[in-house]
């Protein structure tokens, strides 16, 4: 048995900063036209395409989303409704959820095995 904290995204935010270092953006999501200063292009996407990134604050390895606003203990997603698919698929207390607590500190337990159910929905939801 384990012990895990009530999972509050507002007080976490850990997925939106360091615990990864890029968001991907598909080519035809609303936020790429609702929100254009926030979308990146890189190089390396398919058939020689750009790939579509969310805008990072921060070095690699220590940046954060550039929509992320609030402050610690109080994270927001400045874009909720214009958030990108990533973000709405990204499930609080699944796997990667868990992965990105534990790289910042916030949870000490490993992530649940594979097809383990997951209580809740989008980052910052
Ligand atoms: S989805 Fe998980 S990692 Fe992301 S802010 Fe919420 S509790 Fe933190
Ligand atoms: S939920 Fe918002 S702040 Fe977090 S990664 Fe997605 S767009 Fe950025």
């Amino acid at each position: 048995m384990h012990f895990e904290p009530p999972l509050d995204c507002q007080r976490c935010g850990a997925c939106c900063r360091e615990a990864y270092d890029a968001v991907e953006v598909g080519p035809r999501e609303r936020v790429v036209r609702a929100q254009p200063s926030l979308v990146v292009a890189r190089p390396g996407g398919p058939d020689g395409a750009p790939r579509l990134e969310l805008l990072r604050n921060g070095p690699p390895g220590k940046s954060s989303c550039a929509a992320l606003g609030g402050a610690p203990g109080a994270w927001s997603c400045r874009i909720y409704l214009d958030r990108p698919r990533t973000c709405r698929d990204f499930a609080r207390g699944g796997g990667h959820c868990l992965d990105a607590r534990r790289k910042l500190g916030l949870s000490p337990h490993p992530a649940p095995a594979l097809g383990a159910s997951a209580p809740g929905s989008a980052s910052l939801a």
